[in-house]
């Protein structure tokens, strides 16, 4: 039952108004939110027989939550599991200089399309099909919203009603319910499979084509490999046939890279190559390997993109000006003889020695810092490409490893981490927090440690 004297002590909405700070810290919305929130839980302990608590200590509450209610949904955090392609956590980020290239351009009015010199409408697409070309080669170019709305419509617009040859070995899903064979079906096209899951030969190719064929396609394996007894077509070979055959030839790259990475024993095969293998249209994304905004990049023979251009699909997935702006400048970056500078490409290649002193530096500090029962020291581990990108790879880092002598603590401490203003992303090994220096931006370092000190005392003390 409810007491009614206890309800009654609850102040009202107005008499915490006149309580609260002029100005208020936040928007009076997040206000006027929190304080509904937060005198229902006072009702809820009243019928537990629970008394409010004073005033001052109510309008601390309210304002809280408010604060934390005010703070964008979407916001940074700090990646220190060493996934560079997180694609959770943003895939790659972007150079604040060229952020503000998009801020001049998002701010005001902008020549999205509109070609100022003969003062008429002018193409979205222009505004990279230049740079790009000068980058890796093709006669034209075209940008959606992103790789896997490039393939859809792609396929859509060029094979529709007819059958697209595809390796047996390529029907990959990316991720996202992404799957090739469903976003063949999607699009209208019949797939035709051919060769086994290991091997592929050109005869398998050649004796599917028929009337009805309308492309043969080559599919990145993208998040997996298969090794061993194993055989494909290269882009030329793939190239050769469809010549041969009167037939559009395609290639989902995937991750885009601009010059042929190797790691290990896996090389990445590049944009230029495939170009260069004069494939009539490549589709890849901005921001993988590429290390620019989200964005599906389609480069190849004019007379396709104009068919694409035209299609109708294309109005559904165009870009925005927010990201052309920023993939532009990404791509300049490239022809500048900066993509070193892109911050993907900057961690991606920090040397050992350069990690280690950083985190032996972060170690210092934080064990001066730290005063439990804890130990923190740093270690060889590696870090990871992601996004799908080079599957089995890995790149050496150095951790910071902070290892709580109670292990029971470190679910929480990797907890507290998450709950902090800038939330910090961590990973779990063997009885330890692990730091992979490689994905946090030496800015970031200060807050970083602030925040592992914060936490640390939380799960060890509370
Ligand atoms: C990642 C990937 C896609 C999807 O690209 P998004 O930019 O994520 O839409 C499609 N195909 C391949 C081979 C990929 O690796």
């Amino acid at each position: 039952m409810q007491d009614p004297d206890i309800r009654r002590q609850i102040p009202a909405a107005q008499k915490i108004w006149q309580a609260m700070p002029n100005p208020l810290p936040v928007s009076r919305y997040w206000v006027r939110r929190a304080m509904d929130v937060v005198l229902d839980e006072l009702r809820q302990d009243a019928v537990q027989g629970q008394l409010p608590p004073p005033v001052p200590i109510i309008v601390q509450n309210i304002l809280h939550k408010a604060e934390e209610w005010a703070i964008p949904h979407l916001k940074p955090v700090i990646n220190a599991t060493g996934v560079l392609i997180h694609t959770n956590l943003g895939r790659s980020p972007l150079p604040a200089e060229i952020m503000e290239m998009v801020k001049d351009v998002a701010t005001q009015y902008s020549t999205l399309e509109y070609e100022v010199e003969a003062g008429r409408r002018g193409s979205r697409h222009d505004h990279v099909a230049g740079v790009l070309a000068d980058l890796v080669g093709g006669e034209a170019a075209m940008v959606v919203n992103n790789n896997a709305a490039a393939v859809l419509m792609a396929l859509s617009a060029l094979a529709r009603g007819q059958e697209v040859v595809v390796s047996r070995g390529e029907l990959v899903e990316i991720g996202g319910s992404f799957r090739i064979p469903e976003v063949m079906a999607l699009s209208g096209a019949i797939l035709r499979e051919v060769g086994a899951t290991n091997k592929t030969h050109a005869r398998d190719y050649i004796g599917a084509i028929n009337t009805n064929t309308g492309m043969l396609l080559k599919v990145h394996q993208s998040n997996f490999r298969v090794i061993g007894f194993t055989q494909g077509l290269s882009t030329a070979d793939l190239v050769r046939i469809g010549r041969e055959y009167g037939i559009v030839v395609m290639e989902d790259l995937g991750s885009g890279v601009i010059d042929p990475l190797r790691l290990e024993d896996v090389v990445e095969p590049s944009v230029k190559e495939v170009v260069g293998a004069g494939v009539d249209i490549v589709t890849f994304s901005g921001d993988k390997l590429l290390g620019g905004p989200q964005a599906g990049i389609i480069v190849g023979k004019a007379a396709i993109i104009d068919r694409l251009k035209k299609y109708p699909l294309a109005r559904a997935v165009r870009v925005d000006k927010m990201t052309l702006s920023a993939l532009e400048g990404t791509i300049r970056w490239y022809l500048e003889g900066r993509a070193q500078e892109l911050p993907l490409w900057h961690m991606m290649t920090q040397t050992v020695d350069t990690l280690q002193q950083r985190a032996t530096a972060v170690a210092q500090v934080l064990r001066q810092r730290v005063s439990g029962p804890v130990d923190i020291d740093t270690a060889p581990d590696f870090s990871q490409i992601g996004g799908g990108s080079m599957p089995g790879t890995h790149i050496p880092s150095v951790v910071v490893r902070v290892t709580p002598q109670d292990g029971s603590v470190v679910p929480h401490f990797e907890q507290r981490l998450r709950y902090a203003r800038m939330p910090v992303i961590a990973r779990i090994s063997h009885g330890s927090v692990i730091f992979d220096l490689r994905t946090i931006f030496p800015s970031q370092e200060s807050l970083l440690i602030d925040t592992i000190v914060m936490a640390l005392e939380e799960a060890l003390f509370t």
